[in-house]
């Protein structure tokens, strides 16, 4: 039997209350005082409410550049659309991978007056060598996101990378992401592998659960986990978890970052500033 080591719990932060785009409230986890950013991920948020207040005004056109951002829908329905012309409907289930590159300028709208809206926005981050290459969008509608049983009592959406020679839809992205959505039943256990040379963490949105490692660790509902090395995640439930496992490839490379844009350099942010200024994106 091949030799494998769990990965245990580094360090564990909470998100704090923050609000973005037009006046949205949501939760800020990663890109916070205490966490700027676990490379490759720049930044992470979990929005959920049903007070329409909270995130009608949406985010209207804004720009992005050096970086991807993800959207994942848990509940509720966003419409996107860009200055290159995409456009596409955010459904519960669904995900967006867009690929900023050099530059785009977009909107996500909500498209509900009331009812539950809730998911996540992640950004990854581009190595210097992608940084400015051609926008690119992946809409994934929740029909093409596979979930599979493993361990026991475990099922697990796979958005991005792959688990037991099931592939996530999410293609192409440098960085070689895993981004799974794990449900647990109660008393169920399971053991998901992860690229030895990524960094990982899991951020759980519902219930708690325990990783098993050295030093066992519960991290409950609102709770992100910076997980240590090793090559695989073993969790049992606590409470009824549900939470995302995410990993990538770390970059190691100098990150500037003003709002929407992420480069390596102050020079770089410089120019991106002139260039969205300049009609360029
Ligand atoms: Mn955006």
């Amino acid at each position: 039997m091949a030799h494998t080591n769990n990965r245990g719990v580094e360090r564990v932060l909470t998100g704090i209350p923050a609000t973005d785009g037009a006046g949205v409230r949501m939760t800020r986890v990663i890109a916070t005082p205490d966490l700027d950013h676990f490379d490759p991920f720049l930044l992470l948020d979990e929005f959920r409410s049903d007070d329409p207040n909270d995130y009608i005004a949406g985010f209207p056109d804004h720009p992005h550049r050096g970086f991807e951002t993800v959207t994942y829908m848990l509940a509720g329905y966003m419409q996107h659309a860009d200055n290159k012309g995409n456009a596409g409907l955010l459904g519960p289930g669904s995900v967006q991978w867009m690929t900023a590159g050099r530059g785009i300028v977009h909107s996500e709208m909500p498209q509900q007056e009331n009812g539950l809206m809730w998911g996540f926005q992640l950004w990854v981050n581009l190595p210097a060598v992608d940084k400015m290459c051609e926008p690119r969008y992946q809409d994934i509608p929740a029909s093409d996101v596979p979930a599979v049983e493993i361990g026991a009592g475990a099922t697990v959406k796979i958005i991005a990378g792959e688990l037991e020679g099931t592939k996530g839809p999410v293609e192409g992205v440098t960085t070689e992401p895993l981004y799974v959505d794990v449900h647990i039943d109660a008393d169920g256990e399971v053991t998901l592998p992860t690229p030895v040379s990524h960094n990982a963490f899991v951020y759980v949105y519902e219930g708690s659960v325990s990783i098993i490692a050295d030093q066992s660790r519960t991290i409950s509902r609102g709770e992100i986990a910076l997980l240590g090395a090793g090559d695989q995640l073993t969790v049992a439930a606590v409470e009824k978890p549900r939470f995302i496992l995410v990993a990538g490839r770390p970059l190691h490379e100098p990150i500037a970052r003003y709002g929407p844009f992420v480069m390596n350099t102050e020079d770089e942010i410089k120019q991106a500033i002139l260039d969205r200024q300049a009609g360029n994106f």
